[in-house]
């Protein structure tokens, strides 16, 4: 058979076509896979537990910004989701859209392509669809502070909680510092303790 310059062109665009077309197939579904397991590139689902979460909350505990989730698997291994600019508010989003909000120990699942950062395998979250809660494990209830003044209140920085308005220690609390809670319950599962001059009296 004669194959002519034009035939020749065209069976080159066809082979490059589906080429194209597989290599895209190939990647476009994530492969599921253990921490343990992975590597750098990999285009991967991981489902695991939330083992620690870097928060930025505002002066009234609500998550302001969420800086990564560390998920851990049943292998043993971690790696840590960081949220791109583009979804950083949806992931705060949906966070907190859960009522305790998602936490430690809840089982999520993320889809992503590993990069070794510093030796810490990552995943950069592109889609807010890539990242879902697969299991409410954890349901300590979410605990936020008055923004108004109740009669509970603590300095920010320290550890004692005060309930007695006049309270010679709690009188020392400069301005700003000042958080109010709205139970006393809020305060010790906060870990703060009480005062043992506002318990005395
Ligand atoms: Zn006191």
């Amino acid at each position: 058979m004669k194959l002519s310059e034009n035939k020749i062109k065209y069976i080159c665009l066809g082979v490059i076509l589906i080429g194209i077309i597989s290599l895209s197939l190939y990647n476009f579904e994530p492969e599921d896979k253990k921490i343990k397991d992975i590597k750098e590139g990999d285009y991967v689902k991981i489902t695991g537990h939330i083992q620690s979460m870097k928060l930025e909350r505002d002066k009234y505990r609500y998550i302001k910004s969420i800086k990564y989730i560390k998920i851990m698997d049943d292998t043993g291994g971690d790696l840590r989701v960081y949220p791109s600019k583009k979804v950083r508010e949806d992931l705060v989003k949906y966070i907190t859209n859960y009522n305790p909000s998602i936490k430690e120990g809840d089982i999520v699942q993320v889809i992503g392509t590993i990069q070794v950062y510093n030796g810490i395998y990552t995943i950069y979250l592109e889609d807010i669809s890539d990242f879902r809660l697969i299991e409410k494990k954890n349901f300590e209830r979410d605990i936020y502070l008055s923004t108004t003044p109740t009669g509970i209140y603590a300095s920010k920085y320290g550890k004692t909680y005060h309930t007695i308005e006049g309270c010679p220690y709690g009188k020392r609390i400069v301005g700003d510092n000042i958080i109010y809670f709205y139970t006393e319950k809020d305060a010790k599962e906060l870990n703060y303790k009480k005062c043992k001059y506002c318990a005395s009296k």
